[in-house]
């Protein structure tokens, strides 16, 4: 019976088997969170103490989401499929679907992923006239999302000045222009399940009485308002007890603080919910101990931490290989030289993962690796639901759904291309402004010309809606794709053949979609649960579950199209990869979150790259780079690279940087040094406290800075000079004069160092 625990140490024992009250797990990276938090509901399950209806389980992705949902079926005979396992933002959208009308929602209501959202705002300034050099729709929509994941609303915030009160008049008019369009973005997902249970005691007590237990991953990275969710779901403070809540997370893992997560919500948890079991988990099992030493030796530079350390049983393996290269090209060609060697030792491809810190640094791996004929897989780029062919797709099948969508219905009106000119669009904006009512409803007030072409498109519609009345899913989708014009514009595009395939796909998801939601291969894509059991259709149950309003799975509470069209639009915001493809891994060091691999190259470790430029300008924002720092090293398991370059074009500029800070922070035993050498190459820090003047451009803006001489000291830039100690150097920068002149000397292998020119006895050469 118990087999389930046979695999744990004293502590993950301890951790699964908790009495059913508040606890925090608080563990670095590999030491069995994730593990602990499965086995933990497989053995309350197991143990009688809840049934799987009674729990509720938040992971940080859809993807882990259905991995601890496989490894549950793995572990016990049960049916995952109904439960409440998913991210925030997948279980609210469930919870609104059940009760949208005390949500004021339409049942058939839209999700704005981040990329429709910005363009609903932009839509809205212009509808409004607002200058957007002043207010930049990205700049409102993080005003708005920031609010938003602090659970206020527009009316809630006190405007310091007349700008933010601009920004809250937006915010409100936002706020009702998707009331209006019947779209919700993500964080409103949340602020309105929020509010919903907030308001309705029955519903909030029911659910209340349900979820005997809510257990959490990367507790680290809730922000306010998920953090508010979690305290009003699990009762806490209103009846005795509450569920209980069991989070597990690593403080030093802590990297969403830019989208507003808030690390203090580990100590804000362990003093309000009078945490008594708070269990630490030492032992790690993923890394080799060199790999480890690194981790912890760098972490320990944060001075707001927790306090815990790993140790393992793995021995030290091998030294973490350090290559310092010239060029970017040259960094990209050493991946690639030591890939192959992996490779051809027997390393498996999706076994090797090239991690970097921004996007904009895979191209030039990328097209190494394409040259060299290995097979790779880039996360972040467009995910299959955010390109534009698909998006255009998906708008019509919104409009199936809700024609009153307003972002879906701008995208297609005139796509592809039916005369709906700009003129058109702006009349009918008008008579929607005037009546205030969506575009669609608003086509009958258009004359003329603008008119009938307007009527053309929602004849249309409405043609695709009636003939797709009784059709399944993959089926309906086929139909829209060729009613809308989609294919066959594609088809005369010169580049079109991929878009096409993508488009055609998307019949496959569709198909894939309803079995693994588990509707019933033939359920009419437009009905919902109610309909579609007076229509003969079975819906699947969850075997052993008791069936109360939401609680079983989505087959009963939306339509196979409104959840294809919400996973459509959840999964383009999940920004996490998978890993398992047979191909290389490369992602930015947030999407590895979570994940691990035999062997991972962290790139480009340069001042102003990793820790990021950005980082010197926020608060906090060093050790946020160094926790992202210790989450890139801890992916590894038994190798670990790290690399940079002297030069890097980045942005159109070529850019000469410093190693990364972080190298001094690491045990030096730990670290195997490979570059050759240093010529008498030099390289200077843009982001040095003691040059305000950026040091990027072309070559040619350098060797004018090198030219300078400098006031005073006789020294100038770019000179080369010895020294006793670290042998040969040359001028990178010079401040103050006199006694007071310092110099910054780049050492090439003895790295950068600053100077006392009066003290240092430095020989030129
Ligand atoms: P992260 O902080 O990166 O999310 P984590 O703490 O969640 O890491 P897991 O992913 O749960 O760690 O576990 C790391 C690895 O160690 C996994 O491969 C897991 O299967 C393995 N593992 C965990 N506990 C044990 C154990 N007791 N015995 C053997 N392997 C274990
Ligand atoms: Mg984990």
């Amino acid at each position: 019976m118990h087999n389930l625990l046979h695999n744990l140490n004293d502590e993950q024992l301890a951790a699964v088997t908790l009495p059913a009250q508040s606890a925090l797990i608080l563990a670095g990276a590999g030491s069995g969170k994730t593990r602990v938090l499965t086995t933990r509901i497989a053995w309350l399950i197991q143990t009688g103490q809840v049934s799987p209806s009674g729990l509720l389980a938040v992971t940080f992705t859809n993807k882990a989401a259905k991995e601890m949902m496989t490894r549950l079926s793995a572990m016990l005979p049960i049916n995952t499929r109904g439960m409440w396992i998913g991210t925030f933002h997948g279980l609210c959208n469930r919870l609104l679907r059940t009760h949208h009308r005390d949500a004021a929602l339409p049942q058939t209501f839209q999700i704005l992923d981040t990329q429709d959202q910005l363009s609903a705002i932009k839509r809205l300034i212009k509808a409004h006239n607002v200058d957007d050099e002043k207010f930049p729709p990205k700049e409102v929509m993080y005003f708005i999302n920031g609010a938003k994941d602090q659970g206020l609303r527009a009316d809630k915030i006190e405007p310091y000045n007349a700008d933010e009160r601009k920004k809250c008049e937006l915010y409100q008019l936002y706020d009702d222009q998707c009331q209006r369009e019947g779209v919700v973005d993500f964080a409103e997902l949340l602020l309105r399940t929020y509010e919903l249970l907030s308001r309705n005691q029955p519903l909030r007590e029911h659910y209340q009485q349900r979820f005997k237990h809510i257990l959490v991953d990367e507790f680290q990275d809730t922000n306010d308002l998920q953090y508010k969710w979690l305290k009003l779901l699990s009762g806490h403070g209103e009846r005795d007890g509450g569920s209980a809540l069991f989070a597990v997370g690593d403080d030093d893992q802590s990297i969403y603080a830019f989208r507003g997560a808030n690390v203090g919500n580990m100590s804000a948890f362990e003093r309000e919910f009078k945490v008594q079991n708070l269990i630490k988990l030492e032992q790690n099992y993923r890394s080799h101990g060199h790999i480890l030493d690194a981790a912890n030796v760098l972490i320990a530079n944060n001075s707001k931490r927790l306090g815990k350390n790993l140790r393992t049983d793995a021995g030290h393996g091998e030294q973490v290989r350090v290559y310092e290269a010239s060029s970017d090209l040259a960094e990209a060609q050493w991946i690639i030289e030591e890939t192959k060697s992996l490779i051809s030792d027997g390393a498996a491809r999706s076994e090797i993962a090239v991690l970097y810190r921004s996007n904009a640094q895979s191209r030039v791996i990328e097209h190494a690796l394409f040259s060299a004929g290995i097979p790779y897989h880039v996360y972040g780029g467009l995910r299959y639901f955010q390109r534009a062919e698909v998006k255009h797709a998906i708008a019509y099948l919104q409009l199936m759904d809700n024609p009153h969508n307003d972002s879906a219905f701008l995208r297609v009106v005139n796509f592809p291309t039916r005369g709906i000119g700009l003129r058109s669009i702006e009349a009918l904006q008008a008579a929607a402004e005037q009546h205030r009512i969506s575009l669609y409803a608003a086509v009958p007030y258009v004359a003329g010309k603008a008119g009938s072409s307007l009527g053309g498109f929602v004849k249309l519609v409405e043609g695709a809606r009636f003939e797709t009345q009784q059709m399944a899913l993959p089926e309906l989708v086929r139909v829209v794709l060729e009613a809308s014009g989609l294919l066959t514009h594609y088809q005369t595009e010169k580049e079109g053949a991929d878009r096409i395939e993508n488009l055609e796909q998307m019949v496959s998801a569709a198909t894939q979609f309803v079995s693994e939601e588990g509707y019933g291969q033939g359920a009419p894509a437009h009905l919902g649960p109610q309909a579609q059991a007076q229509a003969g259709v079975p819906i699947v149950n969850e075997d052993g579950f008791e069936i109360l309003d939401a609680d079983a799975a989505l087959p009963t509470v939306m339509s196979p199209l409104s959840a294809f069209l919400s996973h459509a639009s959840l999964e383009a915001g999940d920004n996490q990869a998978t890993a398992g493809q047979e191909a290389v891994q490369m992602m930015t060091v947030h999407s590895a979150k979570g994940l691990e691999f035999n062997n991972v190259f962290i790139t480009g470790l340069e001042e102003g790259l990793f820790p990021h430029e950005s980082s010197s300008r926020e608060h906090d924002g060093v050790e946020e780079e160094r926790r992202l720092m210790y989450v890139a090293i801890t992916r590894a398991r038994q190798r670990l690279y790290m690399c940079f370059a002297q030069t890097r074009m980045l942005h159109g500029q070529t850019r000469y940087n410093m190693k990364s800070r972080f190298f001094d922070e690491l045990p030096e035993e730990s670290l195997k040094w490979l570059s050759p050498k240093v010529q008498s190459h030099w390289f200077a820090n843009k982001k040095s406290a003691w040059d305000e003047t950026p040091l990027v451009g072309s070559d040619n803006a350098i060797a004018q800075k090198i030219a300078q001489k400098s006031p005073g000291s006789g020294w100038r830039i770019g000179e080369s000079v010895a020294h006793g100690k670290f042998g040969e150097g040359v001028i990178v920068n010079i401040e103050g004069s006199g006694n007071n002149a310092r110099a910054q000397i780049n050492f090439g292998s003895h790295g950068m160092k600053v100077l006392d020119l009066s003290i240092a006895k430095l020989e030129r050469l």
